[in-house]
């Protein structure tokens, strides 16, 4: 079966002003989109991985023994489908705080406040394309990762929990090159957190 692009949650100018219509619709329409065309690309070639959910993909990916090039494929096309998926579900025009994930916060940070410092640092140093993650691992501990291009905190075996696009294409459009502003802007339609 294809994978095909979620919908999105809610309308594209729904987390204006901080992220604007346009951006919104391109980054979905258009990005997510080509990450989830080239991945079909490469799973054409592979029929046994197709079905497999592309958490399990990454999870897993060293030991398919594919040729390189189709394995950087996976990690890069794999990465990016589902690293959107989970970037427009965090999202929203309404905060719903999870309590649960709060607390966690609390423990592994000192508080909320002293994790926004800590994220949005390695935010803004991020250097070139990439994101920004707060995973889980097997423990269910929490992590934060500058993480490169499309790489998935599943490649690491962690969960992602909150993840920040730090591409350009995410951002450019309103911000051009004030990363920081669109850094600040985001964490006002970031749902999960007050
Ligand atoms: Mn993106």
């Amino acid at each position: 079966m294809k994978h095909t692009l979620p919908p999105l949650p809610y309308a594209y100018d729904a987390l204006e002003p901080h992220i604007d219509s346009r951006t919104m619709e391109i980054h979905h329409t258009k990005h997510h989109q080509a990450y989830i065309d080239k991945l079909n690309a490469v799973l054409d070639k592979h029929p046994d991985l197709a079905d497999r959910p592309v958490e399990e993909l990454l999870l897993n990916l060293k030991s398919y023994n594919l040729p390189a090039p189709d394995q950087t494929a996976i990690r890069n096309h794999g990465g990016g489908h589902l690293n959107h998926s989970l970037f427009w579900q965090i999202m929203g025009p309404k905060k719903q705080p999870d309590k649960k994930l709060a607390s966690d916060i609390k423990k592994a940070f000192g508080s909320v406040e002293d994790f926004k410092k800590q994220f949005t640092d390695l935010a803004t140093t991020l250097f070139g394309s990439g994101w920004v993650w707060l995973a889980r691992d097997d423990h269910g501990t929490l992590h934060m990762h500058q993480l490169p291009n499309q790489d998935s905190p599943y490649l690491h075996g962690h969960t992602p929990v909150i993840g920040l696009d730090v591409w350009e294409h995410a951002y450019y459009l309103k911000y051009q090159n004030r990363r920081a502003e669109y850094i600040e802007a985001w964490w006002s339609v970031l749902k999960l957190l007050p």
